[in-house]
């Protein structure tokens, strides 16, 4: 069946993408290790993250969650920056626990001194379209509404396309 093909090649490249996402947290991790002399426990690493962030360290579970949407736009951007920046808050929580700010002098030190990045807090990645977008047509255009737009053209709100002035109407939904 075509459909069991290609869902096994997704995951097969999924598996070998989280492949290389926890092997760079294995190599940050040692390098901690190195440098405080000290034991870390090791994070579990998954794509789970959605929405605007590229990853999120998850301190109490041990877990760090990332944003396949954004490693899929620069693989080798992605392991070198993000992994670093996540892998990080881990450190600063096993050795300060929380006592100290996210993104404080300490965090800023581990990326500076063990990882040898800029302690940047944001990323440059493209942020997903919204999950649920829908299409909507005037007399010369296509247009994308977010569902909050969405739902208030159904309760009645009118929307006039700006270029050709007359109201648009719903076409179609993508999710
Ligand atoms: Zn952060
Ligand atoms: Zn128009």
């Amino acid at each position: 069946m075509s459909a069991n093909k290609s869902y096994s090649l997704q995951s097969h490249d999924l598996a070998s993408s989280i492949q290389q996402v926890q092997s760079q947290v294995s190599h940050c991790m040692k390098k901690a290790t190195l440098f405080f002399g000290k034991h870390f426990d090791h994070p579990t690493s998954n794509f789970k993250q959605k929405g605007k962030a590229a990853g999120t360290a998850h301190l109490h579970k041990n877990e760090l969650r990332f944003n396949y949407f954004m490693y899929q736009q620069d693989e080798s951007l992605f392991i070198e920056t993000v992994v670093p920046h996540e892998v990080a808050h881990i450190i600063v929580y096993q050795i300060y626990g929380n006592k100290v700010r996210p993104h404080g002098k300490e965090w800023q030190a581990v990326m500076k001194k063990i990882y040898h990045l800029e302690p940047n807090r944001t990323h440059n990645f493209d942020i997903p379209l919204p999950k649920q977008s829908y299409t909507y047509q005037c007399q010369c255009q296509q247009h994308v509404f977010t569902i909050r737009r969405h739902n208030n053209a159904q309760k009645g709100t009118q929307y006039i396309c700006k270029l050709c002035r007359s109201s648009l109407s719903f076409l179609a939904q993508h999710s």
